[in-house]
Formats: structure tokens, sequence, C-alpha cells
């Protein structure tokens, strides 16, 4: 028997605990529930547990033989403040939570890896399945790290997967090099002196001086991003003023800031820090710029992605493979991950649509949105793709 017919002899009570998780979807760092469940079980397959970190975080750990390698397979927990909209026998029980992202799906897959590993694979070395909270917000992943993930559980490499709506089930998706945006969060504060709109030079203007900024930073991507590279400066939200003859005293701008390479990403911060700070005092104003740098860029390593992508191949055979030039501009804090450790994040399809009723639908239905559904049928894929990984990675 494959590793794939194993796992899908094997799925059923892995859909059922999926299902579980579905009917009690829990907010990033708040997975209590989720992070008690999986622990009892992968102690119960002879994993030594660690909880805690990041709160409801856990590492599961194997070790077999003589072999120094040491692996990390990542899943992620936790679920979105949105109210599922649909009449699943497993929608979500709580109101205003729902797992729209599909990571009890991914936390499912690696859960039926765990247990076929411990049971049926042969390896040497170690092997760390890396539970994560808070995917969706703050970053759990971080947190994890900052609280000493790989000095506690070195990994030469690491690998993690996400579910995709609109590409069809089970198809694997690779992308070497960056793969996802980094995604960055800039408040300005401009303060300057309110006074009275007859009598501006008695004044110092913010909302000028907002606007002169707004329009010099669209030179930072036209004039000193090489134009071969991606970068976006997005002004969402400019806030000033109540009446129209009256100067205000400050004015407020939040920027979005993404871009596909790390260098540009630097490049980014220092023009804007640069031109905002120039700008505001050309005209009397201060600026007070608060830089939040959220998600990194996620750039997966040449070795690690064709490894998975021969282990893709060879579970499902190279017409159910994909290897994608182009990054997507979405944002992934698995990222921090893969800032410290070599690895690999890839893509495997929930399904294109294909078939008729309600699942098909939701399986089509792209993330985050309120009908939403992980598709069962990719479990098993999943699950012997870690099952294979750990075996061709984890061998003396
Ligand atoms: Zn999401
Ligand atoms: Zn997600």
């Amino acid at each position: 028997m494959s590793v794939l017919q194993a796992l899908q002899t094997r799925a059923a009570p892995f859909v059922a605990l999926r299902h579980d998780l579905h009917r009690h979807p829990e907010l990033g760092l708040k997975e209590f529930r989720t992070s008690e469940l999986l622990a009892q079980q992968l102690q119960s397959w002879g994993y030594t547990v660690t909880r805690g970190l990041a709160t409801t975080g856990l590492v599961a750990q194997l070790r077999r033989g003589t072999g120094s390698k040491r692996l990390g397979l990542r899943a992620d927990m936790d679920a979105l403040p949105i109210h599922e909209a649909s009449d699943l026998p497993h929608c979500s029980v709580y109101a205003g939570v729902m797992h729209a992202c599909g990571h009890d799906g991914h936390t499912a897959m690696l859960m039926a890896a765990a247990q076929y590993i411990a049971q049926e694979v042969e390896f040497s070395g170690t092997l760390n399945l890396i539970f994560q909270p808070a995917e969706e917000h703050p970053g759990g992943a971080k947190i994890m790290i900052e609280e000493g993930l790989f000095e506690r559980f070195p990994c030469d490499a690491i690998f993690a997967a996400h579910n995709m709506p609109g590409i069809p089930a089970g198809r694997l998706v690779f992308i070497e090099g960056p793969a996802m945006a980094s995604s960055d969060d800039v408040t300005i504060t401009l303060t300057g002196v309110g006074g009275h709109g007859a009598m501006p030079h008695r004044a110092q203007d913010p909302i000028v001086a907002a606007a002169a900024i707004v329009m010099t930073l669209q030179t930072i991507v036209s004039r000193n991003v090489d134009p071969q590279h991606t970068a976006v400066i997005t002004v969402g939200s400019l806030v000033a003023g109540k009446a129209n003859n009256v100067i205000p005293a400050s004015a407020r701008l939040e920027l979005s800031v993404r871009s596909l390479d790390r260098e540009v990403r630097d490049l980014l911060q220092e023009r804007i820090t640069s031109l905002v700070t120039a700008q505001a005092q050309s005209l009397g104003v201060l600026a007070h710029i608060d830089y939040k740098r959220d998600y990194p860029v996620l750039v997966n390593t040449p070795a690690e992605t064709e490894l998975a992508r021969q282990v893709g191949t060879e579970l499902l055979g190279a017409e159910r493979v994909t290897r994608q030039g182009r990054p997507l501009t979405g944002s992934e804090d698995f990222a921090f991950m893969l800032e410290h450790c070599p690895g690999s994040y890839f893509m495997i399809g929930n399904g294109a649509g294909e078939g008729t009723g309600e699942s098909a639908v939701a399986h089509a239905c792209m993330v985050h949105n309120p009908g939403y559904d992980f598709n069962d049928d990719i479990l098993p894929v999943g699950a012997a793709f870690w099952a294979l990984l750990t075996q061709r990675y984890l061998k003396d």
C-alpha cells in the first residue's frame, strides 16, 4: 500500500477531529481547547510534548535512530473573528468566530501524519512538530521564536503548507525564493499650529503638509525602487480637521507598505522615514513616524523547495505538482521561521469548484469568506506528504 493509500485508509478519525476543531474555533493565543486536545493525542502516540510556547503553542518531538538531522513541520491552529455563514453539520458553535482560513485542516493534516509517522514510518533523526497559535494575529511564530523555539528545538529545515481555494483539490504548488509579501504598518502624525482659516499665515497647516507627503511618497516606488522589483505604498487613511474655517493642529496618515524582497523592504522604510521628516520640516510641521514592521517577506530556500517538490512528485505524479514562478501578495507569519531556518512553504489546492452541492462551493470559496470550508478530501494528501517528507529527509 502506498503512503497516500495508507493515509486515506486512516483518514476518518482525523476528518472527525477536523470537524470538532471547526465546531470549536479559537482565536489567536486562545487556542486552549485545541492545544489540550492535540497534546493528549500526541503524547499517547509516544511524542514528547512541550507546551506553553506563545501561550497555547506546542512542540511534539520524536527521536529515532542515530541520525543527526532535525526536521520541523509546522501547522497553524487559530481561527478568525468571522461569523460563519453555512449550514454544514460541523458549523462553528461560537457566534462571530470561525475557521475561515482552514487552519483546522492544517492541524488535522499534521495530526494524521503524526500518528502514521509514529506507528509506521522508519526514520533516523529528530522530528519536531510545531503547532503554532495566532497566525492571523498577532503572529504566533514570532512569539514562539522569541520564547526560544529554535534554541530549544533546533531544526535544519522547516516546512509548512496552506490550502488554497481555486486550485484543484490536492494539487501542490511550490514557489522558490520570495513567495509572499512583507507587510508593514506606518502611522504618521503631523503636528502644526491650529488657527483661523482666514488667517493661514498665523498657523502651521498640517493638512497642506499631509497632502504634500501623500504625493511625495509616490516617488519612492516610481523613482527609488528598481523597476524590476515589487513595492506597494498605500495611504489608506488620512484624518485631519472638522470644519472648513479651522486649520487643525494635527493630521494623521496610515500607510500599508508591502514588498517581495528583504532589501526593498529596508529601502522603503529608509525612504519613507527621510522623505516624511524632510517634507514636514520644509513645511513647518513636526512629523512623528510610528513604523511597525509586521510580517517579513517569506523566502523559500532553493534546496528545501526542490526536495519538497520531489517528494510531491513522488507522492502524486508530476501532473499534480506545479512549480510557480510568481510570488503571492498575501503575508504569512511562517516567514519569521524562515528567517531563522532554511525551508519551504507551499500551497495545496482546496478545490476549484468542481462537482455540485454545497460543500463543493465552500471549497472553492476564498479563505476569510464566511462561506468557506476546508476540503476534507485533501487531508490525507497533506498528511501523506508530511509522512513521505519525513522519510526522505530523516534518513541516515
Ligand atoms: Zn488567513
Ligand atoms: Zn491561513
